[in-house]
């Protein structure tokens, strides 16, 4: 379960100062998808940061799964992060080319001191059976691969670590729509089996839909409306969302 109350992020610039982020609140169960949507600069990627303790709030608190990440130390939230784990936009360039995706896969459990060898070797398998990857693909190096391929390797490379939450952000737009439709289905079958807790950022809508169970919607650093996928897409309160989803093509 993630729990997000009332937190505030300014950023002072040449003397400006500017809300990123304004009293943010929301709640996602454990097993549940939340989708933070809207446009460009509404304040999405500092909730994501905050989330993840990249970046401390002026004010109001973040836990997941009952620890705090508010006002932690790096190396305090070393442990949260086991639990919590990100997968970015785009597999083009977050995956080092000149290691084969075993290594890749393998990293965080070296990184974390997770298990003997035999428990890391297990885990390697079963997190890249579970994302689809086969194992004639482990020997392989990124540049190798297609681009559905390298985001079920970031994605094996969150799961061996057996995360409560997953953050998600814009995790398939960097890649062709058929693509999408395959990394959406590895996602939904993940949290089927494991019961994991997503927050999904994105801007596409039509994929909000298909995965998100609950929805912020974004506006200048504020959730200006927030429900069920059903509440927002049907019958959406505020005139902003309305605008948001009469943009879709
Ligand atoms: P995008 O989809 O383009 O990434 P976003 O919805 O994720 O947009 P944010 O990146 O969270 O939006 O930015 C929200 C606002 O906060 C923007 O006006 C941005 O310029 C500002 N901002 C974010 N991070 C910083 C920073 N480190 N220093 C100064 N301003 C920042």
């Amino acid at each position: 379960k993630i729990d997000v109350n009332a937190v505030t992020k300014t950023f002072t610039v040449d003397g400006k100062t500017l809300t990123a982020a304004s009293d943010l609140s929301f709640t996602v169960p454990a097993g549940t998808t939340h989708a933070l949507v809207g446009e460009s600069g509404s304040g999405k990627t500092t909730a994501v940061r905050l989330l993840l303790g990249l970046e401390q709030p002026d004010s109001g608190t973040i836990s997941v799964g009952g620890e705090q990440v508010t006002g932690r130390s790096p190396e305090a939230l070393r442990s949260a992060w086991r639990h919590l784990q990100l997968v970015y936009q785009n597999p083009f360039t977050s995956l080092d080319p000149t290691w084969t995706v075993e290594q890749l896969v393998r990293e965080p459990l070296d990184r974390f001191k997770v298990g003997a060898r035999e428990e890391r070797d297990e885990r390697v398998r079963e997190a890249s059976a579970d994302v689809g990857l086969g194992e004639h693909l482990l020997s392989r190096k990124p540049g190798a691969l297609s681009g559905g391929q390298r985001q079920r390797v970031a994605i094996a490379r969150s799961l061996v670590l057996k995360p409560d939450v997953i953050v998600l952000d814009e995790p398939t737009s960097a890649l062709d729509v058929s693509v999408q439709a395959g990394i959406i289905e590895v996602l939904l079958t993940l949290q089927a089996n494991l019961g994991l807790t997503y927050v999904f950022v994105s801007h596409d809508l039509a994929l909000v839909r298909q995965l998100a169970h609950t929805v912020s919607v974004m506006h200048r650093g504020r959730i200006v409306e927030h429900g069920t996928v059903a509440e927002i897409f049907d019958n959406p309160q505020q005139p902003y969302t309305r605008s948001l989803l009469e943009s879709i093509p």
